[in-house]
């Protein structure tokens, strides 16, 4: 037995130090990323359930490095904000996403939201406002076609947010409460933030038809929503059975693998953008 455990904790150690060490390289690659043009943007679509037509888009960052090759935004971005690299990168992914939908906008396709992912990191810095509204001027996109998707986590904040948050919407844009259900544990900033709707975090979506209580909290955060006059998104569906509950059960857009993955910008525009009817 005491063998074992000396072994377990050198694997342990030998772990550890595996860990340290990609974080490292992460962080290292990390700085010359947007230098090098190693970002690039997919956007999934949204759908609105009451007429199964695509009403928008979240853009959602992808980073192909040499060295480390694909590394997924769930391992990136939390060293980004730890680094404070996010500043960097959230400017690019903003200006990026805004300029890309004000292209599509000219060149004639149906107008849709883009929804672009804001770190609590990126809202508390002070140039955050100025930055979003010269992306606006400098591309010409309506501010009503941009949605600003942030994470409850921005509760530990509430006096400093609120202000914010209410400059951002004066500017025209929505704010879309991301990941619902997963963080902060009181409800009372849903009253306190300027916000248009929820999304439902895709833990709850996924499992739903496998399990009754995650058909039940989905049912209560739409509940809730309604109750509150925020519109709702439900993300990672899957399947055409979960579509179609979200559908019975009145929740307003839908977003998921089982509509489409996340796509290349190129492949977006081919598979999901049509012309606006004259
Ligand atoms: P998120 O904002 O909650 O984005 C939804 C994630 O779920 C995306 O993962 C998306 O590809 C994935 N997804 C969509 N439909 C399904 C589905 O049907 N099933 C499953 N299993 N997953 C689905 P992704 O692209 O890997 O992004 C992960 C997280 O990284 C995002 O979660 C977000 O928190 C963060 N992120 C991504 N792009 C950005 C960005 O530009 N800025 C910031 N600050 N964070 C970002
Ligand atoms: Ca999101
Ligand atoms: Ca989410
Ligand atoms: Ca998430």
């Amino acid at each position: 037995v005491k063998e074992r455990g000396k072994n377990d904790f050198q694997l342990f150690t030998h772990e550890m130090h595996q860990k340290l060490y990609r974080k490292m390289m992460i962080e290292k690659q990390l700085r010359s990323a947007l230098d090098n043009e190693e970002f690039e943007l997919y956007y999934q679509p949204i759908i609105d359930l009451n007429n199964n037509e695509i009403v928008g888009m979240e853009s959602l960052i992808r980073w192909n490095n040499e060295t480390l090759g694909q590394v997924p935004p769930d391992e990136f971005i939390s060293i980004a904000e730890e680094t404070g690299m996010i500043i960097p990168i959230g400017h690019w992914v903003l200006n990026t996403a805004i300029e890309q939908n004000a292209r599509w906008q000219k060149a004639g396709y149906k107008p849709l939201t883009v929804s672009v992912n804001v770190s609590v990191r990126q809202l508390l810095e002070p140039t955050f406002l100025v930055k979003v509204k010269n992306a606006i001027e400098k591309y010409g996109l309506p501010a009503s076609y941009i949605v600003l998707e942030i994470t409850e986590s921005i509760a530990m904040y509430a006096e400093v947010m609120v202000e914010k948050l209410d400059e951002l919407k004066a500017l025209g844009i929505s704010l879309s409460m991301d990941d619902f259900g997963t963080g902060y544990s009181s409800f009372s900033y849903l009253t306190k933030y300027p916000l248009d709707s929820l999304k439902i975090d895709n833990s709850f979506v996924i499992s739903m038809s496998q399990d009754a209580e995650n058909k039940a909290i989905v049912k209560t955060i739409i509940a809730i929503a309604k109750q509150l006059d925020l519109k709702v998104i439900a993300e990672g569906v899957e399947g055409v059975e979960e579509y179609n509950f979200l559908a019975a059960n009145c929740c307003d857009f839908a977003q998921g693998y089982g509509i489409s993955r996340p796509l290349p910008a190129t492949d977006f525009e081919d598979k999901w953008l049509t012309r606006s009817e004259l």
